[in-house]
């Protein structure tokens, strides 16, 4: 009876590693950007403020998603689904704008102007054209200046 359960356990364990060799294969197959955002699922958001940093400014500047934060979990799919320029708002919430733009918002006041809308929508290597278009985005959705971007616009891709 024991050497059933150790051959069982075995089997199982053989089992195991085919299925891990399979994923490898796989793994190969898709693209980098799938492959990521599969590891990350089962990734834990990060908690350290050095780690966050880092996070937030890879994702501002080069837009490459390395780990969860914990602001993640904010972002409403179906709300922005339901805006017509929900893809641009989603866009900038999954490269940190908004984030970045509370962040300036709680150390300076709002001048009523797009100060540092425009100086993070640079930051994130955007062309003048595409500037232009989510400066337009944001005037529509109520948001004339930086302190409306956060108040009216985020609030239309989280909670
Ligand atoms: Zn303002």
């Amino acid at each position: 009876m024991l050497e059933g359960v150790d051959l069982m356990s075995l089997e199982e364990y053989k089992g195991e590693q085919i299925v891990e060799s399979e994923l490898v294969g796989d793994s190969e197959l898709v693209g980098e950007s799938e492959l990521i955002e599969g590891q990350l699922e089962e990734q834990p958001i990060i908690k350290k403020p050095k780690l966050i940093k880092e996070e937030v400014n890879r994702r501002l500047v080069h837009g490459i998603k390395k780990h969860n934060l914990e602001y993640d979990l904010l972002y409403n799919a179906e709300k922005a689904a339901l805006n017509k320029d929900g893809d641009v708002l989603t866009f900038l919430f999954q490269r940190m704008f908004f984030y970045r733009l509370n962040e300036k918002l709680s150390a300076y006041q709002c001048d009523h102007s797009y100060r540092f809308t425009r100086q993070i929508l640079t930051q994130m290597q955007l062309s003048r054209g595409k500037i232009n278009d989510i400066l337009e985005i944001f005037k529509k959705n109520g948001g004339v200046c930086d302190c409306e971007v956060l108040y009216n616009v985020e609030s239309l891709v989280i909670g």
